[in-house]
């Protein structure tokens, strides 16, 4: 009776680590992970000679059942249930450690690069306060943000083009992004949480499968203007002030199909394409808050008044990783953001924990793959009062100008960006809920899936051509230059 009970609990418990492995096989083999794969097929093929060795040879059985009832009370270790990161819970003032200092836009690489013009006034001034950053700057800005676009894949014209078209987007929308109540048109009387229902199911509507609200916190509005676009520059400067209260905060998902071939052209072509939808959701939502009678303001690339990051996390939409990305849920680091800021009356949501922050203390998969080590390998520091792995920004750029895309092997690389498979779900969950999952995953996830990027194959319409050994950029961490 003992040993017909052994047998079958033996059978159950392999076949449970078959399914397992084959599993992992199945959605490596289809994400293109190949050592994960290997990793699959190793342990299915395990698991079917342990079967035959259940089988075939009883005098080992006692040994084995102590082995998977190890496992077993392992896997149920697992299962039990910890404290959620309050600091999280917290949204983005949960990392405060000191005095908030709000960011003045004209210090962002972005807008050093391709706002400031040399000799004009703004140039003066704002090189007379920082000459440190002005001969980096010079060189950069001679290259452009980009190089020569798509210079990683010798510009190839049909990924260019899409990038190039996508960016004309939020150019011809950017004008219309402030839009006051329409003409005649009292404000709407809807209680916010019917008002909160129907802008939640609009953006999802428009296109944005995630969607927050949440109070605006004035630490991320920018202190000031620097980032000029419609020759504006008296705005240059000038005080960032009187925003709506409330912001609809919304991630677009950036398509994996795209994303693994970072920094390859079809990632970058993605995130144009993105920052297309976003200019266009966002625009379309303050609009439409016009016409129930209250200010929208739209936030994308060619109207930022505030860092959006924070302004998600406070949203309900993530936590910040180690690359200084929002990670969400369902696509991870996949994400881009935006918002539309009102002054209709909205229920704001509630921070989330997602474990990211213990789950980038030990993972480090983004830093170890930065081909300009831009990511900090150490611990968070203090920036402006809050507590953040900081990114080097410059040194970020300069990689981007070199490839002719924005990189995004940091995005494609990170565990959380996987496909939204029951698989990938599942693991999240632990990862979120248990302890020992937030302490063991990021080794486990390193050994299964590696710890270096290599782009994937894309779909043939988004194929590129391959470009000759002797060119000069680098990929990975071996030819790299910095
Ligand atoms: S790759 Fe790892 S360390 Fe980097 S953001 Fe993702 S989970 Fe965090
Ligand atoms: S985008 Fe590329 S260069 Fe920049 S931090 Fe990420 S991996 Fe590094």
């Amino acid at each position: 009776m003992e040993n017909t009970m052994l047998f079958w609990f033996l059978i159950v418990s392999d076949l449970v680590f078959l399914g397992m492995a084959l599993v992992l096989f199945k959605e490596s083999l289809h994400e293109q992970e190949a050592r994960a794969t290997r990793i699959g097929a190793f342990a299915s093929l395990a698991a079917i000679m342990l079967l035959a060795i259940i089988i075939w040879f009883p005098s080992v059985r006692l040994l084995l059942g102590g082995v998977f009832a190890s496992a077993a009370i392992f896997g149920l270790a697992f299962c039990i249930p910890g404290p959620q990161n309050r600091k999280a819970l917290k949204g983005s003032m949960g990392y405060q450690v000191g005095e908030v200092t709000r960011l003045d836009e004209s210090y962002s690489v972005f807008v050093r690069t391709r706002g400031l013009r040399e000799g004009s006034e703004q140039y003066k001034t704002f090189y007379e306060t920082n000459p440190e950053l002005e001969e980096r700057d010079k060189i950069r800005r001679k290259k452009g943000l980009l190089g020569k676009l798509g210079n990683v894949d010798n510009g190839y014209q049909p990924n260019v083009a899409m990038v190039h078209a996508s960016f004309d987007m939020p150019e011809f929308l950017g004008q219309q992004a402030k839009a006051d109540p329409y003409e005649n048109t009292p404000p709407a009387q809807l209680t916010p949480e019917k008002a909160s229902a129907i802008v939640k199911n609009y953006v999802k509507h428009l296109g944005a499968p995630l969607v927050g609200i949440c109070e605006v916190n004035p630490a991320w509005i920018y202190s000031r203007r620097g980032e000029i676009h419609y020759e504006n520059w008296e705005e240059w400067g000038s005080e960032i002030k009187d925003l709506p209260k409330y912001a609809v905060v919304f991630l677009l998902e950036m398509e994996r199909d795209h994303v693994i071939s970072a920094p390859h052209t079809p990632s970058v072509a993605e995130s144009a394409a993105n920052y297309a939808k976003g200019a266009y959701v966002s625009t379309l939502l303050a609009r439409w808050f016009s016409h129930m009678g209250y200010r929208g303001v739209a936030e994308h690339s060619r109207n930022y008044d505030i860092i959006l990051p924070p302004l998600a996390v406070d949203a309900g939409l993530g936590e910040i990783g180690r690359q200084g990305y929002l990670i969400g849920p369902k696509f991870g680091a996949r994400v881009r953001v935006f918002a539309t800021l009102t002054d209709m009356p909205l229920v704001p949501d509630k921070p989330i924990s997602l474990g990211v922050e213990e789950f980038c203390e030990k993972c480090k998969k983004c830093a170890d793959s930065c081909p300009s080590r831009s990511i900090p390998t150490g611990a968070k520091t203090v920036c402006r009062g809050i507590e953040k792995w900081k990114l080097d920004e410059d040194s970020c750029f300069d990689y981007w100008a070199r490839v002719g895309t924005d990189c995004s092997i940091c995005m494609a690389i990170c565990p959380y960006s996987r496909p939204n498979s029951c698989f990938h779900r599942f693991i999240r969950w632990f990862v979120a809920n248990s302890p020992l999952a937030k302490l063991l995953f990021p080794h486990i996830d390193n050994f299964i899936y590696g710890k270096r990027w290599k782009a994937r194959k894309v779909p043939d319409w988004l194929s590129y051509p391959k470009r000759s050994e002797s060119e000069d950029y680098p990929t990975s961490l071996d030819d790299r230059k910095y």
